[in-house]
């Protein structure tokens, strides 16, 4: 199917969600070497708390914009940094089209949704941080050649990987990591490689 309906948007979700539950651990450790380790419990309870609100609300596969926002709600209530972020990043996608989305509304989203992130977090790409995911994606997505929503996803996908795996050997400009200077240079951004997952689940939709 070329466009991405509320259905397919709840599975991707879904499969996210799995993803990072089955790495919460992996994400702990980046945040510990480079920050204060709590970015796994963080993000794995905002998405625990999405798919309940997915599971309660059975409206929530009807369009693209009412599943992103019951993700944003579940990222508001959680806690560091990476909860407003996210909950902002989803909020955005939350506020496109109450409809199955082309492949130009998923561009339109993301380039809203990554814009107000990194006009709150203040970080620019290279800066270390979920952005450096964030951008590269979005970019593939809004300058891509794609006619179905699962090719311009799996390449935004390759581009939000190539991105997360710039940051190990980037040296942090914001957040804890930047405490840490050189001392955390060779860790990834726990952030961004969350960004790469969420991009990356996708393709098991
Ligand atoms: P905290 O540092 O408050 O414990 P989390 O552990 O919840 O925050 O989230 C850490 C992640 O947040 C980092 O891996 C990074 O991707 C992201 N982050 C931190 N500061 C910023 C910022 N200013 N802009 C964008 N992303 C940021
Ligand atoms: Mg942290
Ligand atoms: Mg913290």
């Amino acid at each position: 199917e070329a466009e991405l309906s509320g259905e397919a948007a709840k599975a991707w979700l879904t499969v996210f969600s799995d993803r990072v539950a089955a790495g919460v651990d992996e994400l702990t450790d980046l945040d510990r070497r480079a920050g204060d380790g709590d970015f796994g419990w963080n993000i794995g309870s905002a998405l625990e708390r999405a798919r309940a609100g997915l599971d309660d609300d059975d409206r929530t596969g009807e369009n693209p914009a009412r599943v992103f926002q019951t993700v944003s709600d579940a990222f508001l209530a959680s806690g560091g940094t990476s909860g407003p972020l996210f909950g902002l990043w989803f909020g955005r996608l939350g506020a496109g089209p109450e409809r199955p989305w082309s492949v130009v509304d998923l561009g339109a989203a993301f380039g809203t949704a990554t814009e107000a992130v990194r006009r709150l977090g203040g970080a620019e790409v290279g800066h270390k941080t979920m952005v450096d995911a964030m951008v590269p994606a979005t970019d593939a997505l809004t300058s891509g050649t794609s006619d179905t929503w699962r090719e311009a996803v799996a390449e935004a996908a390759r581009a939000a990987r190539a991105g997360a795996d710039s940051t190990g050997g980037m040296i942090a400009r914001r957040g804890r990591a930047s405490y840490l200077g050189e001392r955390a240079q060779d860790v990834l951004d726990p952030g961004a490689v969350a960004v790469a997952w969420f991009f990356e689940a996708a393709e098991d939709v």
